[in-house]
C-alpha cells in the first residue's frame, strides 16, 4: 500500500467542556475520500486541525507527510495541500484573476507562475468569461467555483474540500461534482471531501470516513463496505404473483407484500440479476425494481445507529463501575 496521505493518532479536540473529537486514530491512503457526518459531528474541527488552524488537545495528525502543529512544516504543507473553505474567503474589490493570483503567490508561486496558473484554473472551473468581473458580481455558484480554483492554483497533491456543493442549484451542483470527480479520478488528486450529503460522496469518492459525535463510526473503501450490504427494493411483477412469492420464500429472501402485484424484497447489493432469474423461473416478469436506499446509505445509517448503541453501552458500563465504587466506599 502507498504511504498514507493522512494519519491520525489518538487525535483529540476539546472546546472547554465540549469534546469535539475523541481520540481519532486512522491512516488514509491517497485517493478521493469522503468525510461524512451530520452537523456537529466534528468534520470542520478535523479539517482545521489538519491545516494547523487549531491546536489539538491531545494526540497527533500528519497530513501529506507533515505535522501541522509545527510552523515550519505548516508552511511546507500549504504547498502540497489546497483548501476550499465552507465560508466565503473572497475579497469583493478584486476580480477573479487578481484573487486567484494573490492566493497563488501566498502558496509560494512566483508572480508570473501565479498569473499563468490563475488563468488555467479559472478556465478549468468554467470561469474563463467572468475572470475580469468584480467578485461582488459573482453568483453563489460562481463563488463556489472560484473557491475551488484558488484551492487548485498551486497544483496541490491533496485537496480539502469543505461542503463544496453548499448553496448550489441542481445544475451548479452537478458541475461541481463533475469537477471533483475529475480531480479525484482523471487527475489523480487525493481529496478529503467533507460533506453531510451522502449522494455527493457516493458520486465522487472511493473511500469514506463516517464521523459522529467526535468519533469514527466507520471507515473503508466504499466497494468493500457495501459489498455485502442488504437493502430493501420495491418490486412489481407481471405474471404468477403467488409462485413468485413462493420462490422468494424458498430462496430464503425476506419480503413483504405491498399491493396485488408489488412487494418489498431485502436484497444484497448487486443481486438484481438473481432476482430477474428467480422471477422468470416462477413464470413472472419483473416490471419494476427500485431501491429504497443505496447500499452506501445503509452502511452510513447502520454506522450511526451502531455508534449510538455503543455509546449507550459504554455509558451504562461507566455508570455501573461508578455505582460499584460508590457502594464500596460507603
Ligand atoms: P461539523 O463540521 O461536523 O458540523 P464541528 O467541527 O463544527 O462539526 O463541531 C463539532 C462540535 O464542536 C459541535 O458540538 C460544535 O458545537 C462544537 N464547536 C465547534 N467549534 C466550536 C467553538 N469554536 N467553540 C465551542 N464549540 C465548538
Amino acid at each position: 500500500m502507498s504511504e498514507p496521505i493522512i494519519v491520525l493518532e489518538g487525535l483529540e479536540k476539546r472546546y472547554g467542556s465540549i469534546r469535539a473529537l475523541e481520540g481519532l486514530s486512522l491512516a488514509l491512503p491517497p485517493g478521493p475520500i469522503g468525510l461524512l457526518g451530520p452537523n456537529g459531528a466534528g468534520k470542520s474541527t478535523l479539517i482545521k486541525l489538519l491545516l494547523g488552524q487549531l491546536e489539538p488537545s491531545g494526540g497527533k495528525a500528519r497530513i501529506a507527510g507533515f505535522d501541522p502543529t509545527r510552523r515550519a512544516e505548516r508552511l511546507a504543507l500549504r504547498r502540497k495541500v489546497g483548501y476550499m473553505p465552507e465560508s466565503d474567503c473572497l475579497i469583493p474589490r478584486m476580480n477573479g484573476v487578481e484573487l486567484v493570483t494573490a492566493l497563488g503567490q501566498l502558496t509560494g508561486l512566483t508572480p508570473s507562475d501565479a498569473i499563468t496558473r490563475a488563468h488555467e484554473v479559472l478556465d478549468y472551473v468554467g470561469l474563463e468569461e467572468a475572470r475580469y468581473r468584480g467578485l461582488d458580481e459573482y453568483s453563489t455558484g460562481m463563488k463556489q467555483r472560484l473557491k475551488l480554483a484558488q484551492a487548485l492554483v498551486h497544483d496541490p497533491e491533496l485537496l480539502l474540500l469543505d461542503e463544496p456543493t453548499n448553496g448550489l442549484d441542481p445544475k451548479g451542483r452537478k458541475h461541481m461534482l463533475e469537477l471533483v470527480h475529475d480531480l479525484g479520478h482523471a487527475q489523480g488528486k487525493s481529496i478529503l471531501l467533507c460533506s453531510h450529503l451522502l449522494p455527493d460522496v457516493e458520486r465522487t469518492c472511493e473511500r469514506i470516513v463516517v464521523l459522529d459525535k467526535g468519533k469514527i463510526r466507520s471507515a473503508g473503501s466504499i466497494e468493500e463496505l457495501t459489498r455485502n450490504e442488504e437493502s430493501w427494493v420495491h418490486t412489481e411483477i407481471d405474471g404468477d404473483v403467488a409462485a413468485f412469492r413462493a420462490a422468494l420464500g424458498s430462496a430464503g429472501l425476506q419480503f413483504e407484500p405491498e399491493g396485488a402485484w408489488t412487494q418489498r424484497v431485502r436484497l444484497r447489493a448487486g443481486d438484481y440479476d438473481g432476482l430477474f432469474e428467480l422471477a422468470a423461473r416462477a413464470g413472472a416478469a419483473l416490471t419494476e425494481l427500485t431501491s429504497e436506499r443505496s447500499s452506501l446509505e445503509e452502511v452510513f445509517l447502520d454506522a450511526l445507529e451502531d455508534g449510538v448503541e455503543k455509546d449507550a453501552a459504554e455509558k451504562d458500563a461507566a455508570e455501573t463501575v461508578a455505582a460499584k465504587t460508590n457502594a464500596e466506599q460507603r
